[in-house]
């Protein structure tokens, strides 16, 4: 499915133009998302074979973790529910066990295993009415990550309801990014960035020899850049309500799903984490998504190193504590939490 930002927040990479281009960018579909590898070098060669690499990588990844792929290890495992254990490579165990952990860190708001609601909501376009809540709650009784036995000796996950499902739609992307990025840092570059429909991860330095920025814009003013984040090394995924909706009776349902009702939560339009991993960035803007405004920013406050930037449906934006408002170097209003920014689907309604 192809997925556009047509966004809230709208991040672009500064790039400075001198001499000859040393910035090699590839554009292409992968896990039915946009992304955009850059790699920057002199030599061209070198900067389309770390693309190259990159993009094998990911595709890689899409093949073990993919839930549309009936071949995938993912979708025998989802085949198996209620069934029987399924031995699975080492990574997808990993990745599945690093998955439990973000849920019992969130209680539960993060869940793989909100997978099962697939069938009840459609969010392209097919929607025209709210689904029975009869089906909602059959749904929802479902979804349960403790319901997800992992074994590390024999390396099996075992779904232990029936119906039960998992998917990776809110980490995949990220972890795809990070490993991406990893290979393509070991390939001789000057620096590189991953950008999987705005999960974005950068290394080294960007064409100017200068640390990678981040421009957050108004979608009211595109041409405008309201601040820079410095996101040199480090992860800056966002979590939107823009990009996959479904709008019944004049309401916007959103993708991302609180795993305790079954509905699509409410609340906020846009979630930004910046930290040094683009996976547990991912994982941790959904998080956000499900636990909203308070709970959520209260969670990014208690974890070192993480940093978040939200906006309410109200087009209000917040920060964690910890996110060091003077690398936005000009804010549009004084006042320093509350910044309010246009929202063009905030407005239409
Ligand atoms: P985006 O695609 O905008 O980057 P996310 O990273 O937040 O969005 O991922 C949203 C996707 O995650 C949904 O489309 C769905 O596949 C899956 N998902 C929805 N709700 C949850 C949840 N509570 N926990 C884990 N995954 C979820
Ligand atoms: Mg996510």
């Amino acid at each position: 499915m192809i997925r556009y930002i047509s966004s809230l927040i709208l991040l672009f990479i500064s790039l400075s133009v001198i001499g000859q281009s040393e910035s090699h960018t590839k554009t292409l579909l992968l896990m039915g998302s946009r992304f955009e590898l850059t790699a920057i070098s002199p030599d061209q060669n070198k900067a389309s074979a770390a693309i190259e690499a990159g993009i094998a990588e990911i595709k890689r990844i899409e093949k073990l973790i993919s839930s549309w792929d009936s071949k995938s290890q993912t979708s025998l495992v989802n085949k198996n529910a209620g069934i029987k254990p399924v031995v699975v490579d080492q990574e997808l165990f990993n990745l599945i066990r690093r998955s439990l952990k973000i849920s019992k860190l969130t209680r539960g708001a993060f869940d793989i295993s909100y997978a099962s609601v697939d069938k009840i909501w459609r969010f392209n376009g097919e929607m025209t009415e709210l689904p029975d809540s009869s089906k909602v709650a059959a749904s929802v009784a479902k979804i349960n990550y403790q319901n997800i036995i992992l074994n590390p000796e024999k390396r099996s996950i075992f779904l232990a309801k029936e119906g039960m499902k998992i998917g990776f739609g809110a980490i995949g992307k990220g972890y795809a990014a990070n490993k991406a990025l990893d290979i393509m840092s070991k390939m001789d570059l000057k620096g590189a960035l991953v950008n999987a429909s705005g999960d974005l991860i950068s290394w080294g330095k960007d064409e100017g020899g200068k640390d990678w920025k981040i421009g957050i814009i108004n979608p009211k003013q595109k041409e405008k850049v309201f601040s820079w984040l410095n996101i040199n090394e480090t992860a800056l995924v966002t979590s939107g309500n823009y990009e996959r909706f479904v709008i019944i009776n004049g309401q916007r349902y959103s993708h991302i799903i609180d795993p305790r009702t079954g509905y699509p939560v409410r609340g906020l339009s846009s979630v930004s984490i910046i930290c040094p991993n683009a996976e547990l960035a991912d994982a941790l803007a959904t998080s956000v998504f499900v636990l909203g405004k308070d709970k959520g920013l209260d969670l990014i406050n208690r974890l070192k190193g993480i940093e978040c930037l939200l906006i309410t449906d109200k087009q209000e934006l917040f920060t964690s504590d910890n996110l060091h408002l003077d690398y936005i170097q000009k804010p549009i209003t004084n006042h320093k939490y509350q910044i309010k920014i246009g929202n063009e689907h905030a407005q239409k309604k």
